[in-house]
């Protein structure tokens, strides 16, 4: 039996399960990454498409295709969360890693688009880690 994984929005109307058999795993710090997360980087499983079912708000799911390249942003049309959705191609299933309510077990392999990277990322992986919330003061 292959392990299954739920996952879904912060709002809570889209929700899916997917096998926990994924191909890829990587971090993508492209400049549309970045501007579509509002973060330092995309967090990105690669499975294969048929690799996902959804048991609900898929009504309520939009897809975004960049006019270049083959970047997508799928997202809640309520809550703004990123979603799975196939790639462009067509070829695999794109998954966010921080929609998943588990940890996969596969880790991150690789990073992806480092020549775009955020100078901020580096500072901010090295910055002193506290277990809620801090005031920087
Ligand atoms: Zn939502
Ligand atoms: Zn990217």
């Amino acid at each position: 039996m292959v392990r299954k994984i739920s996952g879904g929005c912060l709002c809570g109307t889209v929700k899916f399960t997917v096998n926990d058999s994924f191909d890829n795993f990587y971090f993508c710090h492209c400049e549309q990454c970045r501007k579509v997360s509002g973060s330092s980087h995309a967090s990105n499983l690669l499975t294969t498409i048929g690799n996902i079912e959804w048991l609900s708000g898929s009504n309520k799911i939009v897809r975004f295709d960049h006019k270049e390249g083959a970047f997508t942003k799928v997202f809640c049309s309520i809550c703004g969360s990123g979603l799975p959705h196939e790639s462009q191609s067509g070829e695999c299933l794109v998954v966010p890693a921080g929609s998943l309510d588990a940890e996969p077990s596969l880790t991150p392999k690789a990073q992806i688009f480092c020549s775009e990277k955020a100078g901020w990322f580096t500072a901010g992986i090295e910055a002193p880690e506290h277990s809620g919330y801090e005031s920087a003061g």
